[in-house]
């Protein structure tokens, strides 16, 4: 099919038509690029899968995700969970360490406990290295002290 892609592109100020060649996605009426992007609000999910964060600071979560499209290094995904909806309905990620896709839930739950258990050595490594300092600011206040009464 022949023609223009039939999105609008915005800007800060202007709204217009996608100037890029059509020819993909439904009926062939968008460019790549749009074609894409109606997949991850629209399209069909070909399959689920489960997203693991390890973050250390937000915690480890599965979320599950739809797979609209999947290439080489790129899964282009819709959040099918409604918690997040806002959060990841564009998310556009590659299979990296810290965002990892699951083909099923038992994997991303070993994931997680995983990522839990380092949660847990992470902290115990920061309590361990506050009670050194806690404990030798205590000896300094001690010794302080000790020399202020021993100065009179
Ligand atoms: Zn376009």
């Amino acid at each position: 099919m022949e023609g223009q892609c039939k999105a609008t592109v915005f800007d800060r100020f202007h709204n217009y038509g996608c100037s890029r060649k059509a020819g993909y996605g439904p009926g062939g009426e968008y460019c790549k690029q749009h074609a894409r992007e109606y997949l991850m609000e629209h399209g069909p999910v070909i399959k689920t899968m489960y997203k693991v964060y390890t973050d250390i600071w937000e915690g480890p979560e599965i979320i599950e995700v739809g797979i609209v499209d999947e290439t080489d290094k790129l899964f282009y995904i819709k959040n099918t969970d409604q918690r997040y909806v806002d959060y990841s309905q564009k998310i556009i990620k590659d299979n990296t360490d810290k965002e990892r896709l699951y083909e099923t839930k038992e994997e991303a739950l070993k994931a997680f406990m995983e990522g839990v258990i380092k949660d847990l050595e992470s902290i115990e490594r920061d309590l361990k290295k506050h009670k050194e300092r806690f404990d030798w600011a205590i000896a300094k206040k001690e010794e302080i002290n000790k020399n202020k009464e021993g100065g009179k």
